[in-house]
This record gives structure tokens, sequence and C-alpha cells, in this order.
């Protein structure tokens, strides 16, 4: 049963008002549905907005942090939990182990390499969180083309491109991740890493 979803968005706050309306809805569905928010406990751009209207609408939220960001005062500071760590690494890893599921905004190169990353982790057998990515506005159809064509040449298996679900909406977020199939049994092999 999903409890803890795991959020990856923008740090920017310069992106089209579309964008920031999407992370406020999609903290607003996590908080009225009683699913708690793991992210990267930032204050500003997606991420903020993000936490602010699950926290406004009375939800759980915890984020994960560097120290080295918190000396740049990079943290959100009215969170429900803040958890600190010493690397990226770890703040990836802590965020993952937290979570039942994991949600992509549209974001930067953070954002990518997040969900890269937990996408990596799933083909390698060492997680079977659902993955849901929301191309809302298309965001994400050059980078969705970029992994057919993986698979197009043979770069990928092409049963790994069911790795993730993908709404236009967020709407769908919580019916997508509900009916994501888990490939392997629920299976947390974090400590591999
Ligand atoms: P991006 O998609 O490139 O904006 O990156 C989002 C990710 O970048 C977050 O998960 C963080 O790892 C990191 N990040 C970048 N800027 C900040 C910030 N001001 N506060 C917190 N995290 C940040």
């Amino acid at each position: 049963m999903i409890k803890k979803v795991c959020v990856y968005c923008a740090s920017s706050s310069k992106v089209n008002f579309q964008y920031v309306k999407t992370a406020e809805k999609l903290g607003e569905i996590l908080a009225e549905n009683n699913l708690e928010l793991v992210y990267g406990a930032g204050s500003v751009g997606l991420m903020g907005v993000l936490a602010d209207s699950a926290l406004k609408k009375g939800g759980r939220v915890t984020g994960v942090i560097p120290r080295f960001m918190v000396e740049m005062e990079w943290q959100h500071d009215g969170l429900t939990e803040l958890i600190l760590t010493e690397t990226m690494h770890e703040r990836k890893l802590e965020m993952a182990k937290l979570a039942d599921a994991v949600v992509a905004l549209p974001g930067g190169f953070g954002t990518m390499e997040e969900l890269l990353e937990i996408i990596t982790w799933k083909q390698l057998g060492i997680h079977s969180l659902p993955i849901v990515i929301v191309n809302v506005n298309g965001y994400y159809n050059h980078l969705l083309a970029q992994f057919s064509q993986a698979a197009d040449e043979l770069f990928v298996r092409p049963k790994h491109l069911d790795m993730w679900r993908v709404v236009n909406d967020v709407d769908n977020v919580l019916e997508a991740l509900n009916n994501e199939k888990i490939i392997h049994e629920d299976i947390r092999r974090f400590a591999k890493i």
C-alpha cells in the first residue's frame, strides 16, 4: 500500500505558470489522500510550491537535503520533518528508501538525473517502486522519445520501457500509481548500492 510518495521536481522559480499549478495541485492531491510527500526539501521553485501546498492542506512533508545545501539556506524551514545527509548520493538513496512510489514532475538536470537513477535502480532489481512521469504540456516528450530510441536500437530491453507510467495531467497520478504493475515482488535491496 502506498503511504509515502517521493516527488522529483524543479528548483527553478522561473518556469511557466502551468508547471507551477501542476506542482501545487500534486501537493493538494497527496495531502487530501493522506499520502506523505518525500522530496528534496527545497524552499524555491516547483519544490517549494509542492511542499507549501501539501502543508497548507494539512499533509505530512518530509524533506531530505544534504548539509551543504542547508549551509546555503536552501532548505524549507516549515516541513514536518527535515532529514540531513552528508552527500547528494545519500540524499537520493534516503528519499528512495523512504518512498513507496515515485513521481517526476517537470524539472531540470537534477530532476532528470533523479528520474534516470530511480529507473536504473529498478532495471537492476534494486527496488520495485511504481514510477509515474507527469508529462504535462508534453514537457518530457523528447526524453520519452529518447527512451524509445534506446530500446529500438537495443541499448535497452523493450520490456524495460514498462518500468514507468506516463500521465499528461496531474489528476491521473494516483490512478497511475495504483495501477502500476510491480515487475518484481516488493524488493528493497538498497543496502547493495
Ligand atoms: P533541477 O531539476 O535541476 O532544478 O534540480 C532539482 C534538484 O536539484 C533537487 O532535487 C535538488 O537535488 C537540487 N537543487 C537544486 N537547487 C536546489 C535548491 N535551491 N534547493 C534544494 N534543492 C535544490
